[in-house]
């Protein structure tokens, strides 16, 4: 049997086929309002049963840690197989964000990366991406909303494109999300880029760029040597002709690697001619790199000289640093257990 969320309508509808027929509708909603089967209040206590067992949860709680005085949350689960993948809510002050993760590791290998220095393990399905949210939903609640879903969590979402956009598909048309809540981050596989600038729901697309010419760029994200910034800016503009929707570019930013003033004029050059937000982060802390993340004073400059030069930036708040919640710190392995 599928997991919870892995299951489908008509999954359910087998399951309950010796139930009256408005049973399954009266099912299939209450997964959508992330309501377990022991709270399905307006069935009988024994199909309750059969149901949890009939549609297990594909995530298991190995750990919960918090930091930032209870405003940031991450999950480390464990899935059937074994995969350990992680989850990381971050609250507002009326909303919550969650950031979930597409891949048990990542096979795009940037270097500065915790999840690309650890390696490719599998793709998640849709039910294990969306029961990531439906658990953060729940886990926000009763004060606060859950806002924003990003898939800026462990693995590329566009190398694991159908799963992603089902997971995509289910969160928007039964959990009710709508899709300039969603964002997809990418390194820039440039066919994943152009299929979703084909799709008919236009999610928010932010595209981790790091290095704004393909020298520094193909050190610091590999990826870069197979579809290079020339098709990578032309199908940015693909996406944004076909979704008009604003893009943005993600920027970890390294002492001396691309915290130069040539490294803004280069990015501001390719923000401005595609009116994207540049969100610059200092680099996080991981083990396998040595390099450390710029001084705050030079993440100023650098944001000062993005707008003096015409560009949109800002600086992202972090969180989560002191439980490696923070971006490129998930790495989900076995340290997180002790
Ligand atoms: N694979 C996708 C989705 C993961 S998002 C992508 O790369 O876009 C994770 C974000 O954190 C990406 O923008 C990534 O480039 C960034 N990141 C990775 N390592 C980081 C680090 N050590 N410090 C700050 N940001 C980092
Ligand atoms: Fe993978 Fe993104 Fe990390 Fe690169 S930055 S290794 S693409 S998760």
């Amino acid at each position: 049997m599928p997991s919870r969320y892995d299951a489908t309508r008509a999954d359910v509808a087998a399951l309950l086929a010796d139930e009256p027929g408005y049973r399954v509708n009266q099912v299939w909603d209450a997964l959508n309002a992330l309501r377990t089967p022991s709270e399905m209040t307006m069935l009988p206590v024994a199909l309750r049963a059969t149901l949890d067992d009939a549609l297990p949860l594909a995530l298991d709680a190995v750990t919960e840690r918090t930091s930032d005085g209870g405003d940031t949350v991450k999950w480390l689960w464990r899935l059937h197989d074994g995969a350990l993948v992680e989850t990381v809510l971050m609250h507002y002050a009326d909303r919550s964000t969650v950031c979930v993760s597409t891949q048990a590791g990542c096979a795009m290998g940037c270097g500065f990366c915790a999840t690309g220095q650890a390696g490719f393990d599998r793709n998640l399905s849709a039910g294990e991406i969306v029961e990531q949210v439906v658990h953060a939903a729940r886990a926000a609640k009763p004060t606060r909303r859950l806002g924003n879903v990003v898939f800026m969590g462990m693995g590329e979402p566009l190398a694991n494109y159908d799963r992603v956009w089902a997971a995509v598909r289910r969160l928007h048309d039964d959990l009710g999300l709508s899709a300039r809540h969603l964002t997809l981050s990418t390194v820039g596989i440039v066919p994943g880029i152009k299929r979703l600038a084909a799709e008919d729901l236009p999610v928010n697309l932010a595209v981790s760029l790091h290095a704004a010419n393909d020298e520094l760029r193909d050190e610091l994200v590999p990826i870069n040597r197979r579809y290079p910034l020339s098709a990578l800016v032309a199908a940015c503009e693909e996406y944004l002709r076909a979704k008009n929707r604003r893009l943005s570019f993600e920027w970890a930013l390294i002492a001396g690697v691309n915290d130069r003033d040539t490294d803004a004029r280069e990015l501001a050059e390719i923000a401005r001619s595609l009116r994207a937000h540049v969100n610059l982060i200092p680099l996080n802390p991981t083990t396998d790199y040595d390099t450390p993340g710029s001084t705050p004073q030079r993440v100023r400059e650098f944001r000062d000289l993005l707008r003096t030069l015409g560009a949109n930036a800002t600086v992202r708040q972090n969180r989560g640093t002191s439980i490696d919640a923070a971006c490129g710190q998930l790495r989900a392995t076995a340290v997180e257990l002790s």
